[in-house]
């Protein structure tokens, strides 16, 4: 049994080349497991494979991220320097190949996938949605949970809409579950899916930024997840360094002090949701 799990990581992404098996094993070590995630067909393959590396404690979960529905900037976090490992090239949802790929054992959920309306226009709305809702469907015929990404755009007129978007389609189908990865949304919103039933996981960001403190005192420990979304957002005491799946022991301990939880409790209930939300065994 781990001491933390962290539920949404990109080991995967070529920021990991060059030490990828280290930083790995140095996790697993310190009894920290972690579900990599892809964000097109490419990284999803990858984080496959790499699971199938390790006997337990690294797992997948595969789908196209709703930026990757359309040609989007070129990470070279994610993707490497000049496409020499993988582009963005703008992915029609492949039903055929994530469904293939999403029966595989070490396949714990089906994402990230969701809604961005960070930089959108009309037309990538559209295909959003389309490819938002073959994932649901993908979802509920594999019986795998959603890791969702949901970002609002940042224009005026903007505030909430991609999340008031999101439950507006979950709504529309029967006994969905999941997890909203990097949650930014309001108190009223992360209610609403937790009312759903889909549980809330937060990253690094809370360890040196308040926004989200009301929404963790609010909403029930049991519906919280612990996540790094690494290489980005690198926790305290970390800031400056490549994020890890290891430092994701920050983002639970700041969860406790912000209940005011003991951070033995804390990391229990958290692991013990991963474990069952996922299928994990130990
Ligand atoms: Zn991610």
């Amino acid at each position: 049994m781990p001491d933390y799990i962290d539920i949404h990581a990109h080991v995967n992404f070529a920021a990991f080349d060059a030490d990828r098996d280290e930083v790995i094993r140095k996790t697993l070590e310190h009894k920290t497991w972690m579900i990599n995630v892809g964000t097109q067909k490419d990284t999803s393959l990858a984080a496959v494979e790499l699971a199938h590396k390790y006997e337990k404690g690294v797992y997948a979960i595969i789908g196209t991220h709703p930026i990757h529905t359309h040609s989007s900037f070129h990470d070279t976090e994610e993707l490497g320097e000049g496409g020499k490992e993988f582009t963005s090239h703008g992915e029609s949802f492949d039903y055929d190949f994530y469904l293939k790929l999403a029966r595989d054992p070490k396949v714990v959920g089906i994402g990230e996938c969701g809604l961005d309306y960070y930089r959108l226009t009309p037309e990538t709305e559209k295909k959003q949605k389309e490819t938002f809702e073959q994932h649901i469907v993908l979802a509920q015929e594999i019986e795998k949970p959603l890791m969702l990404h949901i970002r609002n755009g940042s224009s005026n007129g903007e505030a909430g809409r991609a999340y008031k978007d999101a439950l507006q389609m979950l709504k529309a189908h029967q006994g969905l579950r999941g997890n909203v990865h990097f949650f930014a949304g309001t108190w009223e919103e992360a209610k609403e899916f937790v009312d759903l039933g889909f549980t809330l996981s937060f990253t690094g960001v809370i360890t040196f930024a308040s926004n989200y403190d009301e929404v963790i005192k609010n909403i029930p420990l049991t519906m919280i997840m612990s996540e790094t979304d690494c290489p980005y957002v690198t926790p305290k005491p970390y800031r400056g360094k490549r994020n890890e799946p290891l430092y994701v022991r920050e983002v639970v301990k700041r969860i406790a002090a912000i209940k005011n939880l003991s951070d033995e409790e804390v990391r229990e209930v958290i692991r013990n949701t991963a474990m069952k939300s996922f299928g994990l065994e130990s």
